[in-house]
């Protein structure tokens, strides 16, 4: 049986398939978590069962730094603030 693919789930064919960081990609689902870079078995680096480009492998001072609370309640607060601009970029002048 063909296993499923670890970032799209869809079954993974042989003639396809990458297997890394004890998971199934195809090769085309093997990018970098964050710019989408179309990765290989030999410049990808995983981090957390995940494959990032050299550019954007998390150090571990990286991760630390984002998992505080302090930082993700920024995060939170920065993502409300988009939301709202996309509001009022949907309903402009909607006070009649
Ligand atoms: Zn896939
Ligand atoms: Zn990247």
């Amino acid at each position: 049986m063909n296993p499923a693919c670890a970032r799209c789930g869809k079954t993974v064919y042989p003639t396809e398939k990458i297997s890394c960081l004890d998971k199934n990609w195809h090769k085309g689902c093997f990018h970098c978590e964050v710019c989408k870079m179309t990765l290989n078995m030999k410049n990808y680096k995983g981090y957390d069962k995940k494959p990032y480009c050299n550019a954007h492998y998390p150090k571990t001072s990286f991760t630390i730094v984002t998992d505080t609370p302090e930082n993700l309640r920024l995060k939170q607060q920065s993502e409300l603030q988009s939301q709202r601009k996309r509001l009022w970029v949907r309903f402009p002048g909607n006070t009649c």
